[in-house]
């Protein structure tokens, strides 16, 4: 197999070298970090997001937030978790970029076909039945996925601790379109009994 890696000397990376005919697929992703880094030159940013952007994401893999979102390196925060869900940690993530690296905008994206949408609070049952002890988290298990945006747009508008609570817009991503669809904050919301 023969490499790409151009100008550099392939004695001088010996590990990738080793792991590109075999080994864990951590291993093939640190081969393609040795590429990344070939090519790569500081680009001398700093660590406050261009754009004053958070993006909170689905973790799903066909979701490739940059590409679709037409973002470059040093514009957002990503912060991704199973759902996209605002917990408490996603909080404090927010948090710290607004307060401490300066953005004031957030997004929030989940998506079609997402995998919560198959589960329920029942996992934790199940959990707690296999490893004799029940998890803190909540599943954040889901029907209505409109719902669950207007859900996690509401936790990032009512938290104390956010400075800036004004821009923030929900979206649900259709994985077989590649398109966004945005989420009227007040639909159906309104309706639910007090
Ligand atoms: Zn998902």
């Amino acid at each position: 197999m023969t490499t790409n890696v151009g100008s550099m000397s392939t004695s001088a990376h010996p590990t990738a070298d080793a792991i590109r005919t075999g080994g864990t697929v951590t291993d093939r992703l640190v081969d393609a970090n040795a590429r990344y880094a070939a090519d790569f030159s500081d680009p001398g940013m700093d660590a406050r997001p261009v754009l004053r952007v958070a993006v909170v994401a689905c973790m799903d893999a066909r979701l490739d937030l940059h590409a679709a979102l037409g973002l470059e390196l040093g514009d957002c925060h990503t912060i991704r978790n199973a759902g996209g869900v605002v917990t408490d940690d996603v909080i404090r993530s927010l948090t710290i970029s607004q307060r401490a690296l300066g953005t004031r905008s957030v997004m929030l994206v989940h998506h079609t076909g997402c995998g919560l949408e198959s589960l329920t609070e029942d996992f934790r049952h199940e959990l707690e039945d296999e490893v004799g002890q029940r998890p803190a988290w909540a599943v954040e298990a889901f029907r209505d996925v409109d719902q669950d945006v207007r859900q996690s747009m509401q936790r990032v508008r009512t938290s104390p601790f956010l400075l800036h609570s004004d821009d923030v817009r929900g979206f649900v991503f259709d994985v077989t379109t590649g398109l966004l669809r945005e989420i009227d904050p007040s639909t159906d919301a309104e309706t639910d009994p007090a």
